[in-house]
């Protein structure tokens, strides 16, 4: 397939030291030749190598940049084109110049994710890998980005191509066996049949179970922190937005609610909600009415409870306790510099097993058992991880689930002894959705759809 020569800045927007402006497409070197002025014509060298130079406006013949040119020829490139990288200096003003030359000079300006479309439709990654690389311009803490980087590597799609090959093996035997019923050199017995659909049950489920972590990975934990006024929910959001670096990101095109803001626990990525309600009402109960605080309980990830350590417990303190003691609730103990009121006894019975942690905020105390506590909620499995191969993105998930249910009905038709040809259905079934996963079976719909919720210059 040929496509035309695409061009964009592929650097954050802002002032950084260099900016890159990237070129893609068979014409990619001609046109930065019609612009560049170095030692040697682009057209000469030899792929993979970098040179330096200037970029003259051929209509007035001015100098427009010093600049830096790499040339990667195809097919050993990010879209399998032709690829020139212009490195200038990392001014809005001047990289937006060069962009506007390597324009007016015959490329086109290319729409979010194209260059990564590209790289799908020349068949360089498959569409799990392409999600991978939004997943990675997202990510929020190392750990997500580890597992953008082990699914963009296509640990996900070995595993999905591993699953459709043993599916399509299978169904070849049956229909071998359907077309050739005195065929019984390789007979597929009901039981043969049942043993490999389990198999592919098995492999579907331990991926939907990781999808729970991989999703929070992905998306941050979304987490409230409740209280009645001043027992230090203000000094707990401080603290944990001081001591993680908010994580994220201006990334340019995507709105991100104002209320929301991001920390890194130890790898978690929390999402720490309505913060502007705990900052500037001090009291979420009060400002939501109770109904609705316990709407957004139910739908929180993680419950950060504080209590107040120098008073007694309240109706309202008990009240809370209860709301959340469903859910996945740390309950914090603050101001324990203060002498203890509270009837400890109490809270434990109260918590039900939830987490119970002793902090003074004010001595910045505790909070290291508060981060432990967080992380082991949520990685109680051990902290290497990183050999899992996690299932983190929505659309992923849905396929799985969707995939297994299929599964199931092949697997209920074989226990009920229906003829083959019914459990073959299923089966196929089975396969094509696994394959949207990686797109091979997907419609160019979504795929447009998909790509557009790149950045400019992926
Ligand atoms: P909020 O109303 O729940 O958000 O509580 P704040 O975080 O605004 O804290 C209320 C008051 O308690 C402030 O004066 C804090 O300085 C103080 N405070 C917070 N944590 C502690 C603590 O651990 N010990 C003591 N003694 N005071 C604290
Ligand atoms: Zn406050």
């Amino acid at each position: 397939m040929e496509y035309d020569t695409i061009a964009a800045i592929s650097t954050p927007m802002g002032e950084g030291a260099i900016a890159i402006v990237r070129l893609s497409g068979e014409e990619a070197i001609a046109i930065t030749d019609k612009i560049f002025k170095g030692k040697q014509p682009l057209s000469d060298v030899n792929s993979h190598t970098i040179h330096y130079g200037h970029l003259i406006d051929p209509k007035t013949s001015r100098m427009i940049e010093e600049v830096m040119v790499s040339v990667m020829r195809a097919p050993r490139t990010f879209t399998r084109e032709d690829v020139v990288e212009i490195n200038c200096h990392g001014g809005l003003v001047s990289v937006n110049r060069v962009l506007e030359l390597a324009l007016t000079n015959g490329a086109r300006l290319a729409e979010p994710g194209e260059f990564t479309k590209r790289a799908f439709l020349n068949g360089r990654i498959d569409l799990s890998q392409a999600e991978a690389v939004i997943d990675l311009i997202r990510s929020k803490t190392d750990r997500a980005m580890t597992v953008a980087l082990n699914q963009m590597e296509g640990r996900l799609s070995n595993l999905i191509h591993s699953l459709r090959q043993t599916l399509i093996e299978t169904i070849a035997h049956v229909e071998v066996n359907i077309d050739y019923p005195e065929y019984d050199a390789e007979e597929m017995t009901h039981q043969l049949l049942h043993e490999k659909t389990m198999h592919v049950r098995n492999e579907i489920d331990k991926l939907i179970s990781t999808s729970k972590q991989g999703k929070i990975l992905r998306e941050g934990l979304s987490t409230v922190i409740i209280g009645r006024p001043n027992v230090g929910k203000s000094s707990l959001l401080n603290s944990l937005v001081q001591e993680n670096k908010a994580i994220v990101t201006n990334i340019p095109g995507t709105t991100r609610d104002v209320l929301e803001e991001y920390v890194n626990v130890r790898g978690v990525p929390l999402r720490l909600v309505d913060t502007a309600g705990i900052r500037e009402t001090e009291d979420i109960v009060e400002k939501m009415g109770v109904e609705r605080s316990r709407e957004m309980l139910k739908k929180a990830d993680l419950i950060l409870l504080v209590l107040n350590n120098g008073e007694t417990l309240t109706d309202e303190d008990e009240e809370l306790i209860r709301a959340a003691k469903q859910l996945d609730t740390i309950i914090i103990v603050n101001k324990t510099d203060l002498e203890q009121k509270i009837d400890m006894d109490k809270v434990i019975s109260l918590a039900g097993g939830s987490p119970i942690i002793s902090t003074s905020l004010l001595l910045e105390e505790g909070v290291d058992q508060l981060e432990e506590a967080i992380a082991n909620l949520f990685f109680n499995v051990g902290i290497e991880q990183q050999d899992i191969t996690y299932v983190s993105n929505s659309r992923h998930i849905a396929l799985l689930n969707q995939a297994r249910s299929a599964i199931d009905e092949a697997i209920a038709a074989i226990e009920a002894g229906l003829p083959i040809d019914m459990v073959q259905i299923d089966m196929t079934r089975a396969w094509e959705l696994l394959g949207e996963i990686i797109g091979d079976t997907v419609s160019e719909s979504l795929i447009n759809q998909l790509f557009s919720q790149f950045c400019l210059g992926k």
